[in-house]
This record gives structure tokens, C-alpha cells and sequence, in this order.
């Protein structure tokens, strides 16, 4: 076992890899820009770096930073966290390339899941349903209306090389797909710097459903059955639950094993997600994420396992502590997204933190970087905390929310809190009755 580990990343994510390092008796080193010296995790690891300016692309976006602060404080492995450099293939070659662990799985199987295109190829072949769509990259706009009028109408155009909701349009017919070709084209070279896009058959009403997978790099792999993130906006989640209100113990029983048998088949090392879209008890995968999720705490709730222990332990060589069998479901877990963010726009909302307070209680979990007298920079992602609840099922899982959002205080910034407040007011959601536009169509009549 890893006696150091470098935790490249920030926020709650940090906190949540110190933490279980901490029980297993491994010391952690964080590192941190200019912007974050007085950040939680850097307070709570057992060391700290600074590894550069404000700007990510100069901290925790820059490869020799980071591995130079592992070379000084003498740390054996790299734990990701999301985001940042936890998909980036050439980051893994070079960690690995200095003799140092990555906490994730191998740098071939992230560039396999890496471009959405490739990933549909490789999910293809190992036997996961896809969403229908164009074989391959389309080039010009001809391609895209000989594409779509043989898929039929509506269609969605995304980016081979997309991620976080961008560089995606829908075209309802026709006359759309001209200017919903360019625009995606001109949104993922802005973005991606890369304009191949693709196009696939744009689901009407689907939920969408992931399945959190675990490989043990050895051949073994095992799946945490699902959790329903309908709940977007433009894109990105923003309340996730497990199990899914509207999967059935057979349906999570065959698209788990399916998940599993494919990630053994691999020899993936690690947490991933394979994500669906689910309509009409069909799924249809649309990507992979080889990392651990923000949603992950909902998983670790109703399973009683902690999933970046089972990261560190795999990628230490040792084998994952349960097996498919010992994978029970208990009860239900919801968690919300607290972004330091203005409504009703959703516009950042950086600052300090006059007062702060998190709920308690049981089946609560508050992950947060938090603390009264800091100050969020506005240099980053604006999640600043997830709310976790879990009930022996959903009713008691909804009313725990409730209850915990009442005691929560964040004061300084505006959050996003009130917005969940006004969601377990709807029926929908007590049913359970949401697709994945759901909540853009609700925030149009409600707060549009
Ligand atoms: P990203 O990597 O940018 O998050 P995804 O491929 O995971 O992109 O898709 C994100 C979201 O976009 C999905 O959860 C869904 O809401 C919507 N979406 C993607 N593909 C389709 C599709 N074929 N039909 C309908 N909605 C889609």
C-alpha cells in the first residue's frame, strides 16, 4: 500500500480523497494556486504545495508542477479526483513514465473512452447498446442531411470531442440541421479546438440512467447498479438519486451485468460510469467517464462502500473488499448540487462566506470545502457543496432533504439552495416523473 498520495485537484473532491486516505492510514499532500492558499484542502491534507498562479491551466492543469511537487514530498501515487487532468490520457503516461501511480485506470483505456466517437466504437464492440447514429465523424453539411433524413427527424449533433454539456444542437428537421451543423461545429472548435462532430438520434423523452462500474485490473469487474440523473440543466446534472425511481431489479440486474461482463473484458482498473439514455426500457449508452463522479456519494449510500478506497486499493495491486453478491442495495440516496450561483439566471456568484452551517443528522452527508470566513475565487467550477441524504426509501429520503436543506446556512454568496427548495414542492418529483428536460422546461415556467 501507498504510504503518500498527491491529491491533484481542489474543493470537496480534495476533501473527500484526504479523508479516506486518512483512514487508511495514508498520508496525503495537496496542492494548490496562489488563489487557494487558505482552501480547506490544503488545511486538512498532512502537506501542501503551491504548484502556481490562479489560473488552472498553470496549477492544476500543469503536469510538471504536479509532478514536481511529487518528487518533492516524496509521494508514490496521484489521486485525480474529477475533472482537471482525471481524463487526460497524456497526464497518466508521463505520471507513469516518472514511476508514480495513477489512481484511475490505464492511459489506453481512457483514450478508448476518450472522444465520444471512439467510445461508441469500443462500447459497441464490447457489446453495450448505443444510441443509433452516424458510423464515424461527419464532415459536411451534405453528410449530415443524407445522415439524418435515413435516421429520421430529430437528430442531435455532437462534438466527437465534447464534454460538459457543449458543443451539442438539436435539429427538429431539415431546415434546422444547416445552422445546427455549424453551430456545434463552431461551439466544440471554441471549446475542444477540435470541430468533428457527430450525429445521433435525439431521444424524445429519456431518463438518464449511469451505471457505476469497478474494475479490479485484473481481469475482474463488478457494477453498483445505477443512478437516475435526469435532472439537468443545459446539460449538467444537478440532483441525482439511487437506485432509479423507474428501474426495475431485473432491468439493473441485466444492463449491470452487461456493464460488468465489459469492463472484465477490458481489464479496467478502477471506478467508471457508463452512461445511458433510458426510454421505453431500452438503454442506449451515449459515453464513459474513466473516473470517479461528483454523484459517486448516492452509490457509496445505498451500498455501504466507500469507492475511493476501493480506487486506492486496486491501484495499489490489491484486489476490490466485495464481490457482485455482496452488493446489496439498502434503502435510498439523493443528492443535490449546491453552486454558488444567482438565480434564476444560474450566473457565478463568487465571494466570501459570512456564516456557515452544515445539516447533520442522520443519514446526512454534507461534502463541502466550506468554512465560515472563506472566500470562493472565481477562478473555478462554482459547486461548493453536495448535499447527501439517505432514507430506508425515497419518501424518506425526500423528507430528509427537505429537512436537511432547512438547516443549512450558507450565507454571503447566493446559491443555488433555493431552487431545490422549490423542487420538492412539484409532484414530479415526489413521483418521480421527470425526464431529462424536465427541469428546463419547470425553470422556464418558473423562473424564466
Ligand atoms: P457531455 O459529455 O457533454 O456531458 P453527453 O453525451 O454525456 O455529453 O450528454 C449529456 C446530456 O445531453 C445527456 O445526459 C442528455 O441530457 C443529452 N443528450 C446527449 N445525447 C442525447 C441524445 N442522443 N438524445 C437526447 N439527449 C441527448
Amino acid at each position: 500500500m501507498f504510504d503518500k498520495i498527491l491529491i491533484a485537484n481542489r474543493g470537496e473532491i480534495a476533501l473527500r480523497v484526504i479523508r479516506a486516505c486518512r483512514e487508511m492510514g495514508i498520508a496525503s499532500v495537496a496542492v494548490h494556486s496562489t488563489a487557494d492558499a487558505n482552501a480547506m484542502h490544503v488545511r486538512m491534507a498532512d502537506e501542501a504545495v503551491c504548484i502556481g498562479p490562479n489560473s488552472s491551466a498553470d496549477s492544476y492543469l500543469s503536469f510538471p508542477a504536479i509532478i514536481a511537487a511529487c518528487e518533492v514530498t516524496g509521494a508514490q501515487a496521484i489521486h485525480p479526483g474529477y475533472g482537471f487532468l482525471s481524463e487526460n490520457q497524456n497526464f497518466v503516461q508521463i505520471v507513469e513514465d516518472h514511476g508514480i501511480t495513477f489512481i484511475g485506470p490505464s492511459a489506453e483505456h481512457i483514450s478508448q473512452m476518450g472522444d465520444k466517437i471512439t467510445a461508441k466504437e469500443t462500447a459497441e464492440k464490447l457489446g453495450i447498446p448505443v444510441v443509433p447514429g452516424s458510423a464515424g465523424g461527419v464532415p459536411t453539411v451534405e453528410d449530415a442531411k443524407k445522415c439524418a433524413a435515413e435516421m429520421g427527424y430529430p437528430v442531435i449533433i455532437k462534438a466527437t470531442a465534447g464534454g460538459g454539456g457543449r458543443g451539442m444542437k438539436v435539429a427538429l428537421n431539415e431546415q434546422e440541421i444547416e445552422i445546427a451543423f455549424r453551430t456545434a461545429r463552431s461551439e466544440a472548435k471554441a471549446a475542444f479546438g477540435n470541430d468533428e462532430v457527430y450525429i445521433e438520434k435525439y431521444l424524445q423523452k429519456p431518463r438518464h440512467i449511469e451505471i457505476q462500474v469497478f474494475g479490479d485490473g485484473q481481469g475482474g469487474g463488478v457494477h453498483l447498479g445505477e443512478r437516475d440523473c435526469s435532472l439537468q440543466r443545459r446539460h449538467q446534472k444537478v440532483f441525482e438519486e439511487a437506485p432509479g425511481p423507474c428501474i426495475t431489479p431485473e432491468e439493473r440486474a441485466r444492463i449491470g451485468k452487461i456493464c460488468a461482463d465489459a469492463i472484465a473484458k477490458m481489464g479496467y482498473r478502477g471506478a467508471g460510469t457508463i452512461e445511458f439514455l433510458y426510454e421505453n426500457g431500452e438503454f442506449y449508452f451515449i459515453e464513459m467517464n474513466t473516473r470517479l463522479q461528483v454523484e459517486h456519494p448516492v452509490t457509496e449510500s445505498i451500498f455501504g462502500v466507500d469507492l475511493v478506497r476501493e480506487q486506492i486499493r486496486v491501484a495499489a495491486g490489491m484486489p476490490l473488499s466485495f464481490t457482485q453478491d455482496d452488493l446489496v442495495i439498502n434503502g435510498h440516496s439523493i443528492e443535490v448540487r449546491i453552486n454558488a450561483e444567482r438565480l434564476p439566471n444560474f450566473a457565478p456568484c463568487p465571494g466570501k462566506i459570512t456564516q456557515y452551517h452544515a445539516p447533520g443528522g442522520l443519514g446526512v452527508r454534507m461534502d463541502s470545502a466550506l468554512y465560515q470566513g472563506y472566500s470562493i475565487p472565481p477562478y473555478y467550477d462554482s459547486l461548493i457543496g453536495k448535499l447527501i441524504v439517505h432514507g430506508r426509501d425515497r419518501p424518506e429520503a425526500l423528507a430528509r432533504l427537505n429537512r436537511a436543506l432547512g438547516e443549512l446556512i450558507v450565507d454571503g454568496v447566493d446559491t443555488t439552495v433555493p431552487l431545490f427548495h422549490a423542487l420538492l414542492a412539484e409532484k414530479d418529483i415526489h413521483d418521480g416523473n421527470y425526464d431529462i428536460h424536465w427541469l428546463e422546461k419547470w425553470l422556464k415556467a418558473n423562473f424564466g
